[in-house]
């Protein structure tokens, strides 16, 4: 076995046995990266010679008698968390060469916790996307079958993740960017309940909806790293007080007595057979696990993706306007004033999906506008709200396909933006209700991974893990690195 295919959990066993040091962890890791991401393209920057100085750390440190949670274990950051000192472009160009002043706080808790940061991940621009093909960079590839997409918006941080470019990493996901591209790389993601996870320091895309979430390649590493990243800070107003459950100590169980409902409206038309095929044989290996399942119906589920495509251009519009040449990254050069130093900045520094969702949010908010799409967007929202709080009063959790396809190839829907929007039909009702939501790979459809989302109550993670591990050690699917070139 290679070092970078060992879990996260077998990482610590071998270092606190001194098997290993953090250096040769990251050693393995840099020289992985060397030869594969030229092909996978996951990395917008590695950042070497910071990771081997933080793996000398951690071995020293560990060598005193140091007990951190993630003490010397090479992750990766989506390029959308601010990071002291290293550049975070957001996968725009408005934000080449930014060099933010100070870490997020889900950046610091994993230094804090020892992790060693190997470098940021591509995006889609400012997270708007499905494939992460309207990063302003590159593409990139799908480890699986790198002439398709690997999802997105967090994609880089999904394939980093799949092809063993880190150990785990973090993404972000406002309609289903976390959950969409671990179904379509084949690995574990969470999207924790609104305001599980500090936003500050997380560069914002629609804050109503935006959360932040790890990646892994196992579920109780999955659950180590969330418990890392989770619980109250001061700096972000919406984040909760709860305190942080211990996820990673849960034991693979039964599911006796676990209700479990499969909503109806997920299984939309278009699906893929092997898609729906992967997710039913799942979920009869969850009742042979004892778990109780019904199917349940959330009606106002066909209503939610134009519900998120008012809602969330709005709030980018919004967000979006603090770009103006003055305080960040890119400026156009030689402005002859300042409305042109606005205009050429904006139009040379956003792509086509940023420029078209301001305009869709802008048209949304304004006057004689805002009570027809914005207010209404708003109302169906608490519809969709609603029907899962009444689904939670009869389930304990719902599993769903995350995605309708596998992944699909690349450049295959770069111009038609309302099939890339489609992607993502099974995980925007999820942001809107502020639930937390996961995907874990259940199969192959053709060689290719099919996920399957766990759906929960507010603070509900505790229960999805649970779930998500006892249909993780009956090894119907064994966490697998796909071979690459
Ligand atoms: N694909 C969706 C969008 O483009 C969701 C993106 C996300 O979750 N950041 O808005």
């Amino acid at each position: 076995m290679e070092l970078y295919e060992l879990s996260i959990h077998e990482a610590l066993a071998a270092l606190d046995r001194k098997e290993i040091s953090s250096l040769d962890l990251t050693e393995a890791y840099l020289t992985r990266i060397e030869r594969i991401d030229p092909s996978v393209q996951a990395y917008l920057t590695v950042t070497a010679d910071q990771a081997r100085a933080a793996a000398r750390q951690a071995d020293l440190r560990r060598a005193e008698g140091h007990a951190q949670p993630l003490l010397g274990i090479p992750i990766a950051l989506k390029d959308i968390f601010c990071t002291r000192g290293i550049e975070t472009t957001c996968g725009s160009r408005i934000l080449k060469g930014f060099i933010p002043p100070y870490d997020a706080t889900v950046a610091e808790r994993l230094s804090e916790a020892g992790a060693v940061l190997l470098g940021k991940t591509n995006m889609d621009e400012f997270a708007m996307g499905s494939s992460t093909e309207n990063s302003a960079f590159m593409p990139t590839h799908n480890p699986w079958d790198l002439g398709r997409v690997p999802g997105g918006s967090s994609g880089g941080s999904a394939a980093a993740v799949s092809a063993g470019l880190a150990a785990a990493s973090l993404g972000t996901d406002t309609g289903g960017s976390i959950r969409q591209p671990a179904s379509l790389c084949g690995v574990v993601g969470i999207k924790p309940t609104y305001g599980r996870v500090s936003r500050y320091g997380v560069i914002a895309f629609a804050s109503s909806l935006d959360q932040v979430g790890p990646f892994a390649r196992t579920v109780p590493d999955c659950a180590l790293m969330l418990r890392v990243i989770a619980g109250h800070d001061p700096r972000d107003a919406t984040s909760l007080p709860d305190p942080v459950p211990d996820y990673s100590s849960l034991p693979p169980g039964s599911l006796r007595g676990i209700r479990v409902g499969v909503p109806d409206e997920y299984f939309v038309s278009g699906m893929e057979p092997g898609v729906e095929n992967g997710v039913r044989r799942a979920i009869d290996t969850l009742i042979e696990l004892g778990a109780q399942v019904d199917t349940v119906s959330l009606p106002h589920t066909q209503y939610a993706l134009a519900a998120y495509y008012l809602i969330a251009p709005a709030e980018a519009s919004a967000n979006l306007a603090r770009y103006d040449s003055v305080k960040y990254g890119y400026r156009a050069p030689n402005p002859t004033s300042v409305l042109d130093s606005y205009q050429r900045t904006r139009g040379e520094g956003f792509g086509p999906e940023v420029k078209r969702r301001i305009m869709l949010g802008t048209y949304a908010l304004s006057a004689g506008y805002y009570d027809a799409y914005y207010l209404k967007a708003q109302k169906v929202r608490t519809l969709i709200k609603a029907d899962f709080d009444q689904a939670f009063a009869r389930f304990d959790v719902l599993v769903a396909p995350t995605s309708p396809t596998v992944a699909f190839p690349l450049g295959s829907k770069t111009q038609d933006p309302l099939s890339m929007y489609l992607s993502d039909v099974c995980t925007l009702p999820v942001n809107l209700a502020g639930l937390p939501g996961m995907s874990i790979p259940c199969g192959l459809s053709d060689g290719l991974p099919v996920g399957l989302q766990l759906i929960g109550p507010p603070l509900g993670e505790e229960m999805l893990f649970r779930v998500a591990r006892a249909y993780e050690a009956t090894g119907q699917w064994t966490p697998t690195i796909p071979p690459l070139p």
